[in-house]
């Protein structure tokens, strides 16, 4: 056995998702930047390394300040909450330059929020989108619960509320915890939804494979990210029409599918255009969603942290 070729595989490896050099222009970083599921691995092992307590925590010495100061390529969008407890950076075991990160209370996809992702997915060329929810999320509880809000804060729920009112309606068994952790799960397709919905841009990458958007959920305890794949009614939310849906109207129209062909865990079918589709057929047998198919690490992609 040549032994030198372990070594010569890691190195081709770390070559393909080398970092790109401060200073190469927009061409040249596309060209060099991780596939989406080197990227998507990425987050999956430095998550690994945060949940296990054996941070590696990467690029954040003055060196790496210092490249960065010349520009930034970051490897993922992180739409997250701003809950203090969800540190994304940290809990990623990722540093300075490596991620674009959104926090706004609820993760939710607001004007604002996908500004923020079109930016960093579009200008900026990062391959991946991870929006991601959490345990214990005080501001789907507010919703779920019927707290009183006050000041600007109606306006921050109300991209909570569809989520909370799909659960109700079609698991209207939940209540107590079990409401607030399936509002949690359906938020954050909630939000993926109105990023479709909102986004031209966003779309176009995805659907040239520039692009993955996939779901998360943080659990406070264990550190661990609860990763949910992509949208399962993908197809269809790329290829509905711009503006067909106002998804943050109270009176959003509900679909005339059949309910019961809906997965527990399925995502609000917000859309009109598309509802003589089936959905994706559910699995009885099986408590796990078909939201969770690409929990498992991507098959492929050289994986190799850069930044090790
Ligand atoms: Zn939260």
């Amino acid at each position: 056995m040549n032994q030198t070729r372990p070594i010569a595989i890691a190195s081709l490896l770390a070559l393909v998702v080398t970092p790109i050099p401060a200073g190469q222009n927009a061409h040249d970083a596309a060209a060099n930047a991780p596939t989406p599921d080197q990227a998507w691995l990425m987050l999956r092992e430095g998550n690994a390394r945060f949940a296990s307590g054996n941070v590696e925590n990467p690029n954040s010495d003055a060196a790496r300040r210092a490249e960065v100061a010349e520009g930034q390529h970051p490897f993922a969008v992180i739409l997250s909450c701003s809950d203090s407890r969800v540190p994304t950076e940290r809990l990623f075991d990722r540093g300075i330059g490596d991620l674009f990160v959104i926090r706004v209370a609820g993760n939710v996809s607001d004007t604002d929020e996908v500004g923020t992702i079109e930016y960093g997915a579009g200008h900026l060329h990062s391959p991946l989108v991870v929006v991601m929810g959490h345990t214990s999320c005080g501001a789907v509880k507010a919703v779920a619960t019927g707290a009183e809000v006050h000041g600007s804060i109606p306006g921050l729920v109300d991209n909570i509320i569809p989520a909370v009112e799909w659960v109700r309606k079609n698991r209207p068994g939940l209540a107590g915890d079990e409401l607030i952790n399936a509002s949690i799960e359906a938020n954050v397709w909630r939000s993926i939804d109105d990023l479709f919905t909102e986004s031209e841009e966003v779309r176009g990458l995805v659907q040239s494979n520039k692009l993955k958007v996939v779901g998360a959920v943080y659990d406070l305890a264990s550190g661990k990210v609860r990763w949910l794949g992509e949208h399962p009614y993908q197809d269809r939310l790329l290829t509905r029409p711009i503006g067909i849906e106002t998804p943050h109207a109270q009176n959003a129209p509900e679909p005339s599918a059949p309910q019961p062909m809906l997965t527990p865990a399925a995502p609000m079918p917000t859309e009109q255009a598309h509802q003589d589709e089936k959905p994706m057929k559910p699995n009885p047998t099986n408590s796990t969603s078909p939201t969770h198919k690409t929990a498992d690490a991507p098959t492929h992609g050289g994986g190799h942290d850069p930044h090790r």
